[in-house]
């Protein structure tokens, strides 16, 4: 068949079928011969009575329809089997293509496409009967009505149903971030901070070490820049701190530009190493202010630390790490104690 008859025929069947929709018609056999004929144009006569019908009840009423069809359609030489035929297998394209535009399993409905192809050559063979040409249309049009409205189904259910996945998906990181983390750095915050150290103390607190970091003259960047900038050397400083983090090391915001981390299973030497190193990789940092159009790149931090003794408790431990970093900024900052 020519491309070109197949485009008529699904043409025709695009301009009937909403015609049928519209007037309310069912899809029947008869039905669909008789809207079929009318879009075609080939039968004036037939349009004009159709037109005076459907104005008048706004429908075509069934007893109207079977009489219309009787004498303007079922005389066989009136019908041109050969357009609904063609017009079938516009409609089978359509179903193949609608079926690739959805994300329905694709095998099912090949299968029925291809079993529409088989019914139609067999009717071929039979030779061409009207009344399973007609059966025929009234099982395509079903079918491609039930696939477009199941495919439609499926795929809304399957966008709500990941648009609801998302959101919660979202909630519960919300949720937990609230509880554990900062919001302005990502950085774990001290609650959380509080209920590891104890955790860790009271489980396996041997080699347990703890690592606090203090920004240096953060407050001249609020002063000079403004605290919007202040809030991005803090960011700068925790992402930095963080990449730092293996084997177990975590980073908690501990106070405004404050920063503690919690070392497990090391010792002292090996916990100032890793402070160290950190330390090194402040002083990489390089911000731009738009605003002052300058680069900010003075930015160091002083660091205590100390591990787990003993005689330690949660406070003992703290208090002693607070002290080294507090030499660390009298010795002059940008420095790790103890040496
Ligand atoms: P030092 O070297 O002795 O640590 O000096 P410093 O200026 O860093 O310390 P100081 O404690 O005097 O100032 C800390 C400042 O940090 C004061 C406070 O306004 C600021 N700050 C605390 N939290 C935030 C924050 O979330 N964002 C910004 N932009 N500033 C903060
Ligand atoms: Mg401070
Ligand atoms: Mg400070």
């Amino acid at each position: 068949m020519s491309k070109d008859l197949l485009r008529e025929a699904a043409i025709n069947l695009k301009r009937a079928v909403p015609l049928m929709l519209k007037h309310q018609i069912p899809t029947t056999p008869t039905n669909y011969a008789l809207w079929y004929a009318y879009v075609g144009q080939q039968n004036p006569e037939l349009i004009t009575k159709m037109d005076r019908i459907v104005n008048e009840y706004n429908t075509c009423p069934p007893v109207t329809a079977e009489l219309l069809y009787r004498e303007h359609i079922a005389d066989p030489s009136e019908v041109n089997v050969l357009n609904m035929r063609q017009n079938l297998e516009a409609m089978t394209i359509e179903l193949s293509q609608s079926i690739k535009d959805t994300n329905q399993d694709a095998t099912v409905f090949q299968q029925r496409v291809d079993s529409n192809f088989n019914r139609l050559n067999r009717i071929e063979e039979e030779g061409l009967s009207l009344e399973k040409v007609l059966g025929l249309v009234r099982d395509l049009v079903k079918e491609s009505d039930d696939i477009r409205q199941s495919t439609e189904y499926f795929t809304g259910r399957l966008d709500k149903a990941q648009e609801e996945i998302a959101a919660l998906r979202e909630a519960l990181k919300r949720s937990e971030q609230d509880v554990y983390h900062d919001a302005l750095t990502g950085a774990l915050n001290r609650r959380a901070f509080d209920q590891d150290l104890k955790g860790l103390l009271a489980q396996s607190p041997e080699g347990t070490c703890l690592i606090l970091a203090d920004v240096d003259h953060f407050k001249s960047f609020n002063d000079t820049y403004g605290h919007h900038l202040g809030d991005n050397v803090l960011k700068a400083v925790a992402k930095r701190l963080n990449e730092s983090c293996r084997d177990g090391v975590k980073l908690y915001r501990y106070g405004g530009e404050e920063f503690a981390l919690i070392v497990p299973n090391s010792h002292q030497r090996k916990a100032r190493h890793l402070a160290d190193a950190m330390r090194r990789t402040l002083e990489k940092i390089s911000l731009k202010d738009r605003r002052k159009n300058q680069t900010i790149d003075k930015i160091s931090a002083s660091f205590g630390v100390s591990e787990w003794q003993a005689k330690d408790t949660f406070e003992s431990l703290i208090e002693r790490t607070d002290g080294f970093l507090y030499d660390a900024k009298r010795l002059g900052r940008n420095r790790v104690m103890p040496l």
